[in-house]
C-alpha cells in the first residue's frame, strides 16, 4: 500500500500521509499490517493506513532516544521553542485541510473543528514560549555549597491520545513535552489516525530534527501496550478511559517505572441554583453536554437543578435542545454530528435503553437520528435518580440526566457523590454561593455561570479518578521535567 493518498473532502482536496512517521520518514509497519478508518457520517472506509506494532515501537523509541541524546539535546531552549512556533503557523496555515480531517474522521462540524485546530495551534505557540523559561532555583544552604536546581527533560515520552479531540490532544501532549526537551513517540487513537500523520508531516515541514516527534497509527492492544511497558520510554501520558488507565499504571509499574500522567473520564455534575440567570444557564448546560456530540471527558452530564426553576428549567431545556442542528459535519450550520463509530454508538444506546429500563423518563430524545451515520438525538432523562446507571457511569455521548435538589448542601452533596472528579459548574448570581460550592466540589476544574471553556494558558485534569497530573497551563511542564539538585562545595579547606 503507498505512503499517501489524495482525499477528497467535501470541501477540498489534499494529499493524506499514512505510513508511520518514525525518525523523520513515512514509513511501512514491519509487519506489513494496514487498518481501515470509517468515516462516522456515511460508515463508509474513508482509507487505510499502514499500521504500527511493538516492532515499529522499537524502532522509533530508538530513534527518539538517539535525537534525545544527539540532534535535540544540542539545541538551545530557544530553538526549541522557535520549532514549536513554526509549527503552530503551519497548523493556521493549514487550518482548511486539518479542520477537514477531523470532520471526515471524527464526524465533528466543520466549524468546532476549525476551533480545535485555531487551539491547537494556540497551544504549541504557548509552548513554543516556554521553552526558555524553564528554570530552577538557587537555594542558600550554607556559605560553603552553591545549591541549584535544574529542571530537565524526562527523555524519551510515550503519548497515548483518544479520538474525541484528535488534533487537540496532539497539540496538548507534544508542545509541552517538547518544550522541555523530551523526544516523543505519540499514538493515535485508531479510530482517528488521520489528522496525526498530516501534523506529522508539518513537523518535518517545520524543521524537527528526525526522531524529535515520532506519530503510530494503531490499536491499543499492541501499539499502545507496546509503549507502557516499554523499557526505554521513561515516561507515558494518556488520556482515554478510567479501565485503559488503570492497565497503563500497572505496565509501568511492571515494567521500568516511568513516570505516569492520565486524563480520565468524568461524570462531572453541572448545577444550576434558583437564583441563576436562566437564559444563560441553559445555554451552558446545552453546551456543556452536547458540545462535541457528549463526547467530552469534562461533559457536564449530570444536571442538578433546585428545586424552586425545576419545571421551568427542564422545559426551557427540552426546548434549547429541540434547536440543536444535527446532520452532516461540512454544512457550517451542524452543531451536532455522528458519534465517532458504531462502538461508541452501540454503547450509548445501550445506555439510554438501561436508563428506560431503570424507570427515568426521557423528556427529550432518545433515539437514532435517521438511518445513516451514526447520529443519536441530543437525550434528556429526568425522574433520575443517583442510584442509577446512567447517573453514575460517563456515557460519553449526548445525553444528560436531571436531578432536582432543595438546597445548597444537598448539592454538594450529589455533585460530590461519584468516583470521578475532574469538572463541575455552578450557575448562580450570588457571589457568595458560587465560591462556597465550587470551594466545596471535589473536582479538578469549576466553572462559574459557564461550562467547557478551556483555555491552554490554565490548568487542566481530574481530582480522585479522573487522573494523575494536569495538563495545560505551565503546571504540565511539571509532568515533563525532573528535578536535578547541584552543590557545588566553594573554596578548597581540606574535608574532615
Ligand atoms: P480507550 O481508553 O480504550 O482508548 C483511548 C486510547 O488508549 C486509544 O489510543 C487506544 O488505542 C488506547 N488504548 C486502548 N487500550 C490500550 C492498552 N491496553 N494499552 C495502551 N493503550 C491503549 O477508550 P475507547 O475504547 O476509545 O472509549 C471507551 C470509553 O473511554 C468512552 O466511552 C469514554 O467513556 C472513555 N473515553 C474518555 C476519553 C477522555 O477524554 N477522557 C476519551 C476517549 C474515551
Amino acid at each position: 500500500m503507498a505512503l499517501s493518498t489524495s482525499i477528497k473532502t467535501p470541501n477540498l482536496t489534499y494529499e493524506q500521509p499514512l505510513g508511520l512517521f518514525i525518525n523523520g520518514e513515512f514509513v511501512k509497519g514491519v509487519e506489513g499490517k494496514t487498518f481501515e478508518t470509517i468515516n462516522p457520517t456515511d460508515e463508509k472506509p474513508i482509507v487505510s493506513v499502514h499500521e504500527g506494532t511493538e516492532k515499529d515501537v522499537d524502532i522509533a523509541v530508538k530513534a527518539a532516544r538517539a535525537a534525545f541524546e544527539g540532534s535535540w539535546y544540542e539545541k538551545t531552549p530557544g530553538e526549541r521553542g522557535r520549532y514549536l512556533v513554526k509549527l503552530a503557523d503551519l497548523f493556521e496555515r493549514d487550518i482548511e485541510i486539518l479542520a477537514a480531517i477531523e470532520a471526515l474522521d471524527n464526524g465533528k462540524s466543520i466549524t468546532m473543528a476549525k476551533g480545535d485546530v485555531t487551539n491547537a495551534a494556540g497551544c504549541l505557540r504557548y509552548y513554543g514560549g516556554w521553552a526558555d523559561k524553564i528554570h530552577g532555583q538557587t537555594i542558600d544552604t550554607n556559605n560553603q555549597t552553591l545549591s541549584y536546581t535544574r529542571h530537565e527533560p524526562i527523555g524519551v515520552c510515550g503519548q497515548i491520545i483518544p479520538w474525541n479531540f484528535p488534533i487537540l490532544m496532539w497539540s496538548w501532549k507534544i508542545g509541552p513535552a517538547i518544550a522541555a526537551g523530551n523526544t516523543v513517540i505519540l499514538k493515535s487513537a485508531e479510530q482517528t489516525p488521520l489528522s496525526a500523520l498530516y501534523a506529522a508531516q508539518l513537523t518535518k515541514e517545520a524543521g524537527f530534527p528526525a526522531g524529535v516527534i515520532n506519530i503510530i497509527s494503531g490499536f491499543g492492544r499492541t501499539a499502545g501496550a507496546a509503549i507502557s511497558s516499554h523499557m526505554d520510554i521513561d515516561k507515558v501520558a494518556f488520556t482515554g478511559s478510567t479501565l485503559i488507565g488503570r492497565t497503563i499504571l500497572q505496565a509501568a509499574a511492571k515494567s521500568n517505572l516511568k513516570k505516569v500522567t492520565l486524563e480520565l473520564g468524568g461524570k462531572s455534575p453541572n448545577i444550576v441554583f434558583d437564583d441563576a440567570d436562566i437564559d444563560n444557564a441553559i445555554s451552558w448546560a446545552n453546551f456543556g453536554i452536547f458540545y462535541n456530540h457528549g463526547q467530552c471527558c469534562c461533559a457536564g452530564s449530570r444536571l442538578l437543578v433546585q428545586e424552586g426553576i425545576y419545571d421551568k428549567f427542564v422545559a426551557r431545556f427540552r426546548e434549547r435542545a429541540a434547536k440543536n442542528q444535527l446532520g452532516n459535519p461540512f454544512d457550517e450550520g451542524t452543531f451536532q454530528g455522528p458519534q465517532v463509530s458504531q462502538l461508541q454508538f452501540d454503547r450509548i444506546m445501550e445506555y439510554i435503553n438501561h436508563g428506560k429500563n431503570e424507570g427515568a423518563t426521557i423528556a427529550y430524545g432518545g433515539e437514532r437520528h435517521g438511518d445513516k451515520g451514526y447520529f443519536i438525538q441530543p437525550t434528556l432523562f429526568t425522574d433520575v435518580t443517583s442510584d442509577m446507571k446512567i447517573a453514575r457511569e460517563e456515557i460519553f455521548g449526548p445525553v444528560i440526566t436531571v436531578q432536582k435538589f432543595k438546597d445548597e448542601a444537598e448539592a454538594i452533596k450529589i455533585g460530590n457523590a461519584t468516583e470521578y472528579g475532574l469538572a463541575a459548574g455552578v450557575h448562580t448570581k450570588n457571589v457568595n454561593t458560587a465560591i462556597r460550592v465550587s470551594n466545596a466540589l471535589k473536582a479538578g476544574t469549576v466553572w462559574i455561570n459557564n461550562y467547557n471553556l478551556i483555555n491552554y494558558q490554565a490548568p487542566f485534569g481530574g481530582f480522585k479518578a479522573s487522573g494523575i497530573g494536569r495538563e495545560l497551563g505551565s503546571y504540565a511542564l511539571e509532568n515533563y521535567t525532573q528535578v536535578k539538585t547541584v552543590h557545588y562545595r566553594l573554596g578548597d579547606a581540606l574535608f574532615g
